[in-house]
């Protein structure tokens, strides 16, 4: 067996199987394994039926009186049990499962794993998983991998072939120089692999975590620094040195730039006029005031005249910023009679829109064109682009940074990004970019108010929703989960949105928005939200990025303990937006006292960079049966804050093997920076 070979080499996997493990990404060996779990789960030691816990997952151990039989009725086969002590009773359900009523010995103890859920007064396990005790005690002992999964592919079927790959004794090679692994202490990469789906033990899991995450962040780091040297700088075809406009427009503004946004315009000024084109990052906390910076610069570059565009990376964030440049640059042709023409193109428009907007393009009768990937097909001719600009960079992927490039003779390039990462860390992730920051926050925000609480304080948290809606304002809630776990007891859009439905009084109105809606709903969820025909939104964290609804006033954040507290920084930055004061409720579910120590770091503390560094310190060697904390770019294992020493070093070492590169790691760097492309984001 190779790493290359088709999973269809693996016994069990035929055409059916092979299907659904494509639609995970998987085709080869080599993708199966690095099919990483998503978080681990330990085997909790059987409970009797008397300490039995509605509402959670739960081992019960227990045997029957009687066997079990089948349900009648019903368009699904059904097989029931129950298991009795005293009063206590719980009902045990099977679906599609008839071969368990032979299979099950009347008073033979069994533990019984699964969620107890009440209904109708009654306990109820549905579909539990059935252990002999020896063999649960020996899961007890093991830590689980958990993995996530699509319509055909089961925790089982991925577990036994992966199990099968590593039971093989088949060694792969392993593509660090061993020298470099050996400097470094990293685990070989075979053992990593296995510790990394089935861990021996906490330690070994670490270890595992440890090399594969410096992968990681090496075939990144190395994988840029190759573009790098491929593309050289190129000379400034696009020069543009007056800024007339620009003058004009900062005079009408009707507030200040701050001393730091002058500071980033001066920089991004200065490139314009330079030798070489402007390759530039501006990283700026939210809410620093970005978008007018990338504002001027489009229109210095309309001045020189060249074509600007703007890419967002949704069409409700590329609405957003078309809507409020029109309105500027109508105000800009009043006082000064210069017209600049705005375009708007996103996925959603119709063909005929579209094919408007591409002549419009290629005609240069519009001058800024605004919208998200849309911008980047094919069919997009600019007559001549001189300048280039990325919202919320970290949502792209690398190479659609590149593709966007090539639509231009060299244009300029910025990149905006409100991820809180060090510049040294910066300097690894977006390898060759220069870096402006806007330190600054517009100085007449009403800081936002915070606070942590616990579950208790939802009915005083409801009434306060009520009263900012009855205010004219909107709310924001945001739950970890789209839909109930089986895994994890937290709050879940779906049956949060029911729930609150139910205590706020029926004349508001609440909907949900998550990653699992088709783009086309998001978007008019979000669409519904800044017509105010939503007052409350029950959301997952996409709602994170950008989106600027200014009479949104407060947030709430359940379960707020499982957040990054750079990722729970972004979410606030949703609200505090406008003139109205702002409120962030933040609640904590677990007991955990740092949890609240962490999260009380958010209350004292505004500042994004701060922030993540606080986060750092303060969390040590990190949680690892953990969500991915800080969720801002997402490597598979790594994590930016955590992981930032890996980082550097990472970057350290591709700057030492990036002249000389062995050919398996070649490979690896190759394949990593193409998955790179799809998801990964920069
Ligand atoms: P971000 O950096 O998060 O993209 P935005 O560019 O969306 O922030 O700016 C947030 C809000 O602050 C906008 O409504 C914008 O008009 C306003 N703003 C930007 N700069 C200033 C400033 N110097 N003074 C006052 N308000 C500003
Ligand atoms: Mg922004």
């Amino acid at each position: 067996m190779q790493m290359t070979d088709s999973v269809r080499c693996l016994k069990g996997v035929g055409d059916k199987v092979e299907k659904n493990l494509n639609k995970l990404g998987i085709y080869t060996v080599e993708d199966l394994l690095e099919y990483y779990p998503r978080t681990y789960q330990t085997y909790q030691p059987p409970v009797e039926l008397e300490a039995v816990v509605p509402g959670k997952r739960q081992a019960v151990i227990g045997w029957l009186h009687r066997g079990l039989a089948r349900i009648p009725g019903g368009r699904v086969e059904k097989t029931a049990g129950l298991l009795a002590e005293g009063d206590r009773k719980l009902q045990l359900l099977w679906y599609r499962m008839p071969y368990l009523r032979k299979q099950i010995g009347i008073g033979r103890t069994y533990i019984f794993y699964g969620t107890v859920k009440e209904k109708k007064g009654q306990w109820i396990m549905e579909q539990p998983e059935i252990f002999e005790p020896e063999s649960y005690k020996k899961l007890q002992n093991g830590i689980q991998p958990v993995y996530s999964l699509t319509e055909g592919v089961t925790q089982k079927l991925l577990a036994k072939l992966i199990r099968q790959v590593l039971d093989s004794e088949v060694l792969f090679e392993d593509y660090l120089p061993e020298e470099l692994r050996e400097e470094l202490h990293l685990a070989e990469y075979n053992y990593a692999l296995h510790h990394i789906h089935y861990p021996k033990d906490q330690q070994s899991l670490k270890t595992a975590r440890r090399r594969l995450g410096f992968d990681e962040f090496f075939l990144f780091a190395l994988g840029i620094r190759q573009m790098k040297m491929t593309r050289e700088r190129s000379f400034n075809t696009h020069p543009a040195r007056s800024s007339k406009w620009v003058d004009i427009f900062k005079e009408h503004l009707g507030y200040a730039l701050t001393g730091a946004q002058l500071r980033a315009w001066e920089e991004i000024k200065k490139d314009f006029s330079g030798e070489h084109v402007m390759n530039r990052l501006l990283q700026g906390d939210v809410g620093s005031g970005k978008t007018v910076i990338a504002q001027l610069a489009l229109i210095m570059a309309a001045e020189a005249g060249d074509q600007g565009c703007l890419m967002a990376p949704t069409e409700v964030l590329a609405r957003q910023h078309y809507d409020n440049f029109v309105k500027d640059f109508e105000k800009f042709y009043e006082v000064s009679g210069i017209r600049i023409r705005c375009g708007l193109l996103t996925g959603s428009m119709k063909q005929r829109e579209k094919k408007q907007m591409y002549e419009a393009i290629e005609n240069h009768e519009i001058d800024i064109l605004i919208g998200t990937h849309a911008v980047i097909q094919e069919k997009v001719h600019f007559a001549r682009l001189g300048m280039v600009i990325t919202d919320e960079q970290h949502r792209f992927g690398v190479h659609q940074r590149e593709w966007l490039l090539d639509k231009g003779d060299c244009p300029h390039v910025l990149v905006m990004s409100a991820t809180p990462i060090p510049r040294t860390l910066a300097i690894i992730l977006y390898g060759d970019l220069d870096i402006s920051v806007i330190d600054e926050l517009p100085a007449k925000r009403k800081p936002i108010k915070n606070c942590v609480v616990d579950p208790d304080y939802r009915p005083a948290a409801y009434r306060f929703i009520e009263k900012q809606v009855m205010m004219g304002h909107q709310v924001y809630v945001i739950c970890p989960m789209v839909e109930e776990s089986e895994f994890m007891d937290l709050e879940n859009v779906l049956d949060y949105t029911e729930k609150i439905k139910k205590v706020l009084p029926s004349s508001i109105s609440v909907d949900y928005l998550h990653g699992k809606m088709s783009a086309n709903e998001k978007e008019e969820v979000m669409e519904r939200f800044h017509r105010r025909d939503i007052q409350v939104l029950v959301s997952t964290t996409v709602i994170e990025v950008g989106i600027n609804v200014p009479n949104a006033t407060v947030m709430m954040v359940e379960n707020a303990e499982r957040f990054g507290l750079a990722q729970l920084h972004q979410l606030r930055g949703r609200v505090g937006r406008g003139d109205a004061q702002s409120y962030c409720i933040f609640v904590q579910s677990g007991k955990n006292s740092t949890a609240k120590e962490r999260l009380e770091i958010l209350v004292k503390s505004n500042d994004g960079f701060f922030i993540a560094g606080e986060d750092l310190k303060l969390r040590g060697p990190g949680d690892m049966f953990g969500f991915r904390q800080s969720g801002l770019m997402d490597f598979q294992i790594g994590d930016l804050y955590e992981d930032s020493d890996l980082l550097k070093l990472a970057g350290d070492c591709a700057k030492k093997y990036e002249k000389n590169i062995p050919e398996n790691l070649m490979r690896r760097m190759n394949r990593y920076m193409k998955m790179a492309s799809k998801d990964v984001i920069l």
